[in-house]
């Protein structure tokens, strides 16, 4: 019978296996959702078993099914690749195995929520009196920065949104860009409000919202002049990386009485370079924002901030027992920002990802994958590729051979090609009516070197096809 120090051990061991084997295994796993499954469903036992042959089990069996997301050549979706100090904090946190829920359960892992949130206000230009809660990712946030919005638009027009429900409730309409993150839909849909809540602005070439379409838009208050406004900017277009012109949209939205949240899961991350930080310009002025940790600052997956610039619409927006605590004078506690209630330690891995980067390290990570990115975009124009967008931030969109079901055929082929050869990973995507292959550096582990052989592998697949 394995005790519980070989098992802590048995499981280190492997994942720093694994963790040491990133450079060199392919990235895309061996064995895909089907093959996995056949290998982990083995049958459910009538009794118990021995703690360490079922973890020796878990491994064999997972172990084909693995992707090397957190390694240095995947660049699908917006991955990230958590930091040595953070997943160990992480694992701490599992060990640990603390609930937190309120102080009272958990005093560190409160404690490392309330210290970690306030370096990262600090580190996203954010101002420092706003309200933290450590959801589960920019969907989490985002859900928790509209109900905020819903929250507090409601109050002001004399209708108490958590007791009445929305039923008979002044109406409340969404402005967004029409290049949105599809989780801003999904929240409005749980919040009841409903995806004909909203309005879609039009967006510039870029996928950045366009400001004089705002203008508009926020004028044409339809028939019902009570109606309120939330509008939802996004700093890091999923495609593109475009940033929306922050200040001006801001700016006009509150004229109009509206409140601003700003889903910036990746590209909120600009903020902490100095360099970069001119692409979120008056992002401090927004009411809420949603981030993600398990993205740009490489922690482990999940982990994300919702922000809110007034604490208690926040918490009474959130907490589940909000009436009896606003004014109170009962504090809230950690998970009264979120829409949870027992939860894992999140705090930990973001403290320990904030002290193995500080300040200087998080701003070199962010512009290092924005060169990495340009590098990207350089070497395959070169080659006659054709990039796509304005390459701003960490995303590079790349097409073969310009437009029509021929090309998105090619191009598909091509990323198929790109992932089986397991040099690197890319994903695709459906841009302006095109496929294209879509390229996120977000990780901190990526050299230049490993940008060229991707590069390489690139063009490979392309010459394999024509070839
Ligand atoms: C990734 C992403 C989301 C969703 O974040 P999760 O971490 O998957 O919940 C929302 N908005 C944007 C812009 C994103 O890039």
């Amino acid at each position: 019978m394995a005790d519980l120090r070989s098992l802590f051990h048995l499981a280190a061991e492997e994942a720093a296996d694994f963790r040491e084997s990133l450079d060199t295994r392919p990235v895309q796993a061996p064995a895909d959702q089907a093959d996995a499954k056949r290998l982990l469903a083995v049958p459910l036992p009538d009794g118990p078993r021995d703690p360490g042959e079922v973890v020796e089990q878990l491994i064999t069996a997972a172990r084909p099914g693995l992707m090397a997301t957190p390694g240095p050549r995947y660049f699908g979706f917006v991955i990230g690749g958590a930091l040595p100090a953070a997943s160990a904090a992480d694992i701490l946190a599992v060990g640990w195995d603390q609930c937190a829920f309120n102080g009272h359960l958990a005093p560190a892992a409160a404690a490392a929520e309330e210290v970690a949130g306030a370096w990262l206000k600090d580190l996203l230009g954010l101002p420092a009196s706003a309200g933290v809660g450590f959801v589960t990712g920019a969907q989490g946030a985002n859900t928790v920065g509209l109900a905020a919005a819903r929250h507090h638009l409601m109050r002001e027009s004399g209708w108490d949104v958590e007791r009445r429900g929305l039923f008979g409730a002044p109406r409340i309409r969404v402005l967004a860009g029409a290049e949105r993150h599809a989780t801003i839909d999904r929240s409005l849909r749980l919040l009841g409000l409903g995806s004909d809540a909203l309005q879609e602005v039009a967006v510039n070439a870029q996928g950045a919202i366009d400001t004089d379409d705002l203008a508009r838009v926020l004028a044409t208050e339809g028939d019902d002049h009570d109606v309120l406004t939330v509008l939802c900017l996004q700093a890091g277009n999923v495609n593109t990386g475009a940033v929306d012109d922050l200040r001006t949209a801001i700016t006009l939205a509150h004229e109009h009485g509206a409140w601003v949240h700003v889903d910036g899961a990746f590209g909120l991350w600009a903020a902490a370079s100095p360099s970069l930080r001119h692409l979120v310009d008056g992002v401090e002025l927004a009411d809420s924002w949603g981030c993600d940790g398990h993205k740009w600052l490489n922690v482990p997956y999940d982990s994300g901030f919702a922000f809110c610039s007034r604490p208690d619409v926040q918490t009474a927006a959130m907490s589940y027992t909000a009436s009896y605590l606003t004014g109170s004078g009962v504090a809230p506690g950690v998970a009264d920002y979120t829409a949870e209630s027992s939860r894992r330690a999140r705090g930990f891995a973001v403290w320990a990802a904030v002290q193995e980067l500080g300040r200087q390290g998080i701003a070199d990570l962010v512009d290092r994958c924005c060169e990495h990115a340009r590098r990207f975009a350089d070497a395959l124009a070169g080659a006659g590729l054709e990039v796509v967008n304005d390459v701003v931030l960490n995303q590079v969109l790349v097409g073969f051979g310009g437009e029509g079901a021929e090309a998105d055929r090619r191009t598909d082929a091509v990323i198929a090609r790109i992932q089986r050869d397991g040099t690197c990973w890319m994903g695709g995507t459906t841009w302006h009516g095109r496929r294209l292959m879509r390229i996120a550096v977000s990780n901190h582990l990526t050299t230049a070197a490993d940008i060229d052989v991707s590069v390489e592998a690139v063009l490979r697949a392309v010459r394999s096809l024509d070839g």
